[in-house]
């Protein structure tokens, strides 16, 4: 039975670890840290618990092919999701504007917002539907089936937008509620196809919550590793990777031990690993499309507080546009505040957590992470931070004025310190428009038994592309070992009609 080393128990490595273990491999998974999940992640502060990671879980929709790599996952332990009745809402003089799970309800606002917008309104939810179909859920709100015709019909709309940023795509809107509302989730300079993606994945009910939050989501995935005899070694730093004649033959770990592989799976950030374990430089493949012209990593910087539930002034989640002024003390012309009112757990009866989310690009990034060199100024730095959220709040929503507590504030400097990503980066890409990702080389020159599997390979990244690329990482080992899969029919892979070992 070929041994399989994974280096990282984030998503991408408890998934490589599980389909190991599913198609007769051994696998052990080292992890850093003294939990896995990686990115997907939460941590309790007092009676509060803290959860940061999933907005929106590509591949709740049984429906999808997505859906059966979480089963396969355990990650959605029994299948039921948590169902929120908006993904984000923006405001803009009192007046409201939500992403609707109900796509239907959603194109009603839009309407009665703006009748004069009605082209370009009904053009954008025909492209999103469009999406919808592409997906393979077979009925769209209004009950169609799909058909290949659909699908046909669909492509015209979705070329148009493949040149359109998103704000390309709002200038097109004569409302500014609704320009607002189109920019403020991603940025003006995503693909405006990305946001038209985040439209037909919440709107078909192909991204909902996983159950209990994200730490909740990572315990089933790597209660399945262990469940199926796969290894899991928290708190266990891989520091190189030895190799011999053009083979990866053991990792040695901070702790000095020695652990003897046929493979190596790495599924850091490549930025890190390669210089670090490997002492060479980061896949062309992967560096050349990291410099594409407009690509870019982010991060973000975030706040949580403790908030009385009945003060609560909106639900799910809340885009505030900052002013120029407040862009220069934030770093970013808008906030995104978040609350966990669907999770009763979280917080104590009658409270629940508010959260803030500031994307950060790269310069901003690295600036918080050359701050932390100095602890005293970063903390400073930090809570200053939390003072600004905290006003940034009560100015918009006055009722809660005096009645936040801050609870945790952490930046990228956390998420590199946390899972060694080069620039605390936690979700691959932003991508602009134009480009069509494709899934990157998994392999690594010059090393026969190293494989790659990580959000890194398939922008703009994301939990379903760190999964996948754990699956596919796997069918690589398999194509290597020249082996027939033995997996038991009620446990076939994620689609195994791809592996031609
Ligand atoms: C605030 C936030 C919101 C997000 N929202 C969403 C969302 O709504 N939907 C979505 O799909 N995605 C979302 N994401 C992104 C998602 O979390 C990531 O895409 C995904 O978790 C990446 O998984 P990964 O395994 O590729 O990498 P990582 O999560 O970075 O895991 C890598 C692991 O490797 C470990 N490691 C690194 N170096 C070593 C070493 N030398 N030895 C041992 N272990 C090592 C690290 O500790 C880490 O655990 C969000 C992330 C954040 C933080």
């Amino acid at each position: 039975m070929a041994k399989i080393l994974i280096v990282g128990g984030g998503v991408s490595g408890l998934s490589a670890g599980i389909y190991a273990q599913l198609n007769g491999l051994e696998a052990t998974v080292c992890e850093s840290r003294g939990t896995a999940g990686g990115n997907l992640t939460g941590w309790r502060r007092g009676d509060y618990f803290i959860d940061n990671c999933v907005h929106w879980l590509t591949g709740t929709h049984p429906e999808t092919e997505t859906y059966r790599m979480w089963r396969d996952l355990g990650a959605l332990g029994d299948g039921k999701t948590v169902q929120t009745e908006s993904l984000y809402t923006c405001e803009q003089n009192g007046r409201r504007l939500s992403l609707w799970r109900d796509l239907s309800r959603l194109e009603a606002d839009l309407l009665a917002r703006s009748p004069r917008d009605e082209r370009e309104i009904r053009s954008l939810l025909s492209a999103v539907r469009g999406v919808i179909r592409f997906l393979g859920i077979r009925k769209t709100d209004s009950g169609e089936p799909v058909g290949r015709f659909a699908l046909l019909r669909a492509v015209p709309a979705l070329l148009r937008y493949h040149r359109l940023s998103v704000g390309d795509l709002a200038d097109r809107f004569y409302d500014p509620l609704i320009r607002s509302f189109l920019s403020g989730f991603l940025g003006d300079d995503f693909a405006s196809l990305a946001l038209i993606a985040v439209m037909a994945t919440y709107c078909s009910g192909n991204g909902d919550l996983p159950r209990g939050g994200s730490l909740a989501m990572s315990e089933r995935m790597a209660g399945r590793l262990t469940d199926l005899g796969g290894k899991l070694l928290l708190g266990k730093t891989v520091s190189e990777i030895s190799c011999e004649n053009g083979r990866a033959v053991a990792a040695l770990c901070a702790d000095g031990e020695r652990l003897e592989a046929d493979y190596v799976i790495l599924t850091a950030d490549p930025a890190v690993l390669f210089p670090r374990l490997l002492r060479r430089p980061v896949p062309r493949s992967v560096a050349k499309f990291g410099a594409k012209a407009g690509v870019g990593r982010f991060s973000a910087w975030h706040c949580a507080f403790a908030c009385d539930l009945s003060a609560l002034p909106f639900r799910g989640e809340y885009v505030l546009p900052l002013s120029p002024a407040d862009c220069a003390e934030t770093g970013s012309d808008r906030m995104i505040l978040r609350e966990f009112s669907h999770e009763p757990s979280f917080a104590p009866r009658g409270k629940t957590v508010l959260q803030t989310m500031v994307f950060c690009n790269e310069p901003a990034a690295r600036a918080f992470i050359a701050l932390r060199e100095t602890p005293d100024v970063y903390r400073e730095y930090k809570q200053q931070l939390g003072r600004t959220a905290e006003r940034l709040i009560a100015e918009r929503f006055p009722t809660l004025a005096g009645r936040l507590t801050c609870l945790d504030v952490w930046t990228p400097a956390t998420y590199r310190r946390y899972t060694s990503s080069e620039i605390g980066s936690f979700m691959g890409y932003a991508l602009p428009p134009r480009i069509i990702p494709r899934r990157l080389p998994n392999r690594v020159p010059g090393l026969r038994n190293v494989v790659l599997a990580t959000q890194w390979l398939h922008a703009p990244g994301g939990l379903p592309f760190a999964a996948e690329s754990g699956m596919q990482a796997v069918l690589t080992v398999l194509r290597a070992e020249q082996r027939q899969k033995r997996v038991p029919a009620e446990e076939q892979p994620y689609r195994p009609e791809t592996v031609s070992p």
